[in-house]
């Protein structure tokens, strides 16, 4: 197992991309913190890990909320003693041309994936200084490289990450905590499948055109990232033994984008 006793904390681990790194971790022997916005998935990802011995808690907490990051970090620390890995995985998406885009849904997708990946950040680097080390990784996109029509908040947010999870490897490298982000390419969790009629319908095409001609058109084999192929990717950066691998993006998106 590669990471038997490491101490775990993904947000939006309740369904999705979150889920299956939760899984897959718990299989690897972490003891895993689901932290959710919505209390029924963590719950549900809690009871699946443990019905297959694993070790895992509920988090219930929005990631944009200061006071509920710091306590969601501190009750993980106080049940299990510490924090190893933090993945800043929750995400949001909104399909809208700039032109017609609301400053608050604008404001919504930043406020997600930018200012909760910082409340994590914060608060998991407080423990994870104190106990000599840790891993910091981030759940970016494609769409930290490239830019796609109609998701303008998405890919700033993305790139953004770039520069934080940057920042942390240079800061936290006295501190032997390395940072990463993981960039994957369409994966089809429900956050997917809401885009594939919302984008049919702005573009005007049918929804196999957005498949194909959109989202995988530049894919080498026409196929869809997996959930499996995401959760392998950060199991092997987080049980990388070296700061070595820091500071880095890997993409993991069936050549879509190539660096
Ligand atoms: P999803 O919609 O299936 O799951 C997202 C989870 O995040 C949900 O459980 C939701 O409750 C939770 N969440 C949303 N807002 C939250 C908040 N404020 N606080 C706490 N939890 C919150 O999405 P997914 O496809 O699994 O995406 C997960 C991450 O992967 C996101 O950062 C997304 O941008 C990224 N990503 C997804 C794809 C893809 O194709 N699905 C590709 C690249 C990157």
């Amino acid at each position: 197992m590669r990471l038997e006793n490491r101490i775990a904390l993904i947000t939006g681990a309740g369904r999705g991309i979150g889920r299956a790194i939760a899984e897959r971790y718990a299989r690897e022997g972490a003891l895993v913190a689901v932290a959710d916005l919505d209390r029924a998935s963590a719950d549900d990802a809690v009871a699946a890990i443990q019905a297959t011995g694993g070790t895992a808690m509920a988090v219930v907490m929005d990631v944009t909320d200061e006071q509920a990051v710091e306590a969601g970090v501190a009750s993980v620390v106080n049940n299990w003693g510490g924090l190893d890995i933090a993945l800043a995985n929750a995400g949001v998406q909104h399909i809208d041309p700039v032109h017609k885009l609301a400053y608050s849904d604008w404001r919504k997708v930043l406020d997600v994936h930018l200012n909760g990946a910082f409340l994590l950040t914060r608060a998991a680097l407080g423990q994870m200084y104190q106990r000599g080390g840790g891993s910091m990784l981030y759940m970016g996109s494609v769409h930290s490289m490239e830019a796609s029509p109609l998701k303008s908040p998405y890919v700033t947010a993305k790139h953004g990450l770039l520069g934080l999870c940057r920042a942390v490897a240079k800061e936290g490298a006295e501190h032997r905590v390395t940072s990463n982000i993981i960039c994957p390419g369409f994966v089809r969790t429900p956050l997917v499948e809401k885009q594939i009629p919302e984008q049919a319908r702005e573009l005007g095409i049918s929804e196999d055109a957005v498949i194909r001609d959109v989202m995988l058109k530049h894919t080498v084999d026409g196929e869809f990232t997996t959930l499996d192929d995401v959760a392998e990717l950060a199991v092997h950066l987080a049980a990388f033994p070296s700061a070595a691998l820091t500071g880095q993006s890997v993409v993991v998106s069936h050549g879509w984008h190539m660096q």
